[in-house]
């Protein structure tokens, strides 16, 4: 990549939306000149970082009992719209339908999500409610939809899947399910990756494709749009009836089964760290998910050859060491000046920098820098090792503690539809506001709403619904009586 990459030129509260994808590109996240639009290229650094999401994400999900299986990337185009509603995908689907200079015999689509292409077999598996639940995962695959604006890891025309497909006999399970899902994403998301977000259960027009209800976590992006990072779904049995997906139960008749699907938007994760944590120098990445934890940077000079020989033994031998307590090191050696080594690191994110020049190995101290924090501190010798953990917990803290401060202060609430619209306008965040209903007959005020502010949508109502609607209170938006508390937001 080009050797001549300057730091970010623009504040991120400035110009957030620049600010990103100067971020994606200097920090070697993406390189978005592949050539064919909506589909770029995961650099090392971007991909060791979603690797570990992914790492995450199956070590949670295989701790439930999931295990993971493989698919081929395309679908039958017959099994596309045998849901009724889950055909809603059709018209952004690519299709393979050449191959050399012949029509194929019977086209196929590259998969849009994986229902269609993992039910129809999912047929053939099971005969017995003895053998269920089935849960199982597919893992670092693509998925294909024909989006019109594309931005990396927000929306492409290819973009990074984790699914989990899950079946049952009873549809309590299915429900226990969800569960486990939302608390992996408290796990993972919250925790791991340290994105604040809130639980919404969707509004009946917004479902999933076929769901009977669909689950969300939602955060904020710096620029005050909502950005869904991830969403479980109770397939109810409308997906098993549409592809045959019965089992023998305990009365010896025929019985369609339950299901789930989990879908954690691996991109989008990846979006909300790149835009959440990062700064006016770039990415900030928490401690464990950085590819590089530790940068050693030595201070050495030119002309005095016996001090620098000294000064690099000591970087090594300290790299050496690092790298022995199980810690992800870099020391660097290069030819960039001194200056150059701070900003490349620090566009990247890397956690700690130590340095180490004559002055440190003099004063048997090394000066340590730490990615969240402004100055140095000198760190003896003899003390470096146990500070490094120290330093880790305290920057992942501060990582925490920026992003929750942050995302608290975005939401508001309002009780009437000027304020509502004063508040997506100037404000944008989420915004709470008595509503209708959350059922198809509240869409009407949805849509009225979307056209009114620009696209304010509502994200549902919080999961677990946090409180009972107050008495008298009407519909922001058609002053009937208001069943439910919603959220809006203007969204990606
Ligand atoms: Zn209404």
């Amino acid at each position: 990549m080009d050797k001549d990459i300057k730091g970010i030129t623009v504040k991120k509260s400035e110009d957030f939306s620049e600010w990103y994808t100067q971020v994606v590109q200097k920090a070697e996240l993406a390189d978005i000149r592949f050539g064919i639009q909506g589909f770029i290229v995961h650099c090392t650094w971007g991909f060791s970082i979603i690797k570990k999401i992914y790492e995450y994400l199956e070590e949670e999900v295989e701790k439930q009992g999931h295990h993971a299986f493989l698919f081929p990337t395309v679908v039958k185009e017959e099994n596309l719209t045998k849901e009724k509603e889950h055909a809603g995908f059709t018209p952004e689907v690519f299709w393979v339908s050449e191959a050399g200079s012949k029509p194929i015999e019977e086209r196929f689509a590259l998969r849009p999500t994986g229902e269609a292409q993992i039910y129809p077999v999912y047929s053939l598996w099971f005969r017995s409610h003895k053998e269920l639940p089935f849960l199982g995962y597919q893992s670092r695959i693509p998925a294909f939809r024909n989006e019109m604006t594309t931005r990396p890891f927000l929306r492409g025309r290819e973009f990074l899947f984790f699914e989990t497909h899950n079946v049952y006999y009873k549809h309590q399970e299915a429900l226990d399910q969800i569960e486990k899902d939302l608390e992996t994403c408290d796990d993972v998301i919250k925790k791991k990756v340290k994105i604040p977000f809130l639980y919404f259960k969707r509004p009946e027009w917004d479902k999933f494709k076929g769901a009977d209800a669909t689950f969300t976590p939602d955060t904020l992006v710096p620029d005050g749009r909502r950005l869904q990072i991830a969403s479980t779904h109770d397939l109810g049995t409308n997906f098993s009836k549409a592809y045959e997906i019965k089992v023998l139960g305990e009365d010896g008749r025929e019985h369609y089964c339950y299901q789930t699907c989990f879908g954690p938007g691996v991109w989008r994760i990846m979006a909300a760290l790149i835009s959440i944590h990062g700064d006016d120098k770039g990415l900030v990445v928490p401690f464990d998910m950085c590819p590089i934890q530790i940068v050693i940077v030595p201070v050495i000079f030119v002309n005095k050859k016996e001090e620098s020989e000294k000064v690099i033994k000591k970087c090594k031998e300290i790299e050496e060491k690092l790298r022995k307590d199980g810690y992800k090191v870099k020391f660097d050696n290069s030819d960039n000046t001194t200056g150059y080594k701070y900003n490349f690191w620090e566009l990247r994110g890397v956690p700690i920098r130590i340095e180490i020049g004559p002055k440190e190995i003099s004063k048997k101290s090394y000066t340590v820098s730490l990615r969240t924090e402004e100055g140095k501190k000198t760190v003896l010798s003899d003390d470096l090792f146990d500070k490094i953990k120290e330093f880790a917990l305290k920057l992942d803290k501060e990582i925490e503690h920026r992003a929750n401060d942050y995302f608290k202060g975005n939401t508001r609430e309002a009780e009437s539809y000027e304020d509502l619209k004063i508040l997506l306008k100037e404000h944008r965040g989420f915004v709470k506001v008595p509503f209708c209903s959350v059922t198809n007959s509240g869409r009407e005020c949805a849509d009225k709403l979307k056209a009114d502010t620009e696209g304010g949508n509502v994200c549902g109502t919080l999961y677990p619904e946090e409180e009972r609607v107050r008495n008298g209170l009407k519909c922001v938006i058609c002053s009937q009586k208001a069943n439910h508390l919603v959220y809006v937001a203007k969204s990606y």
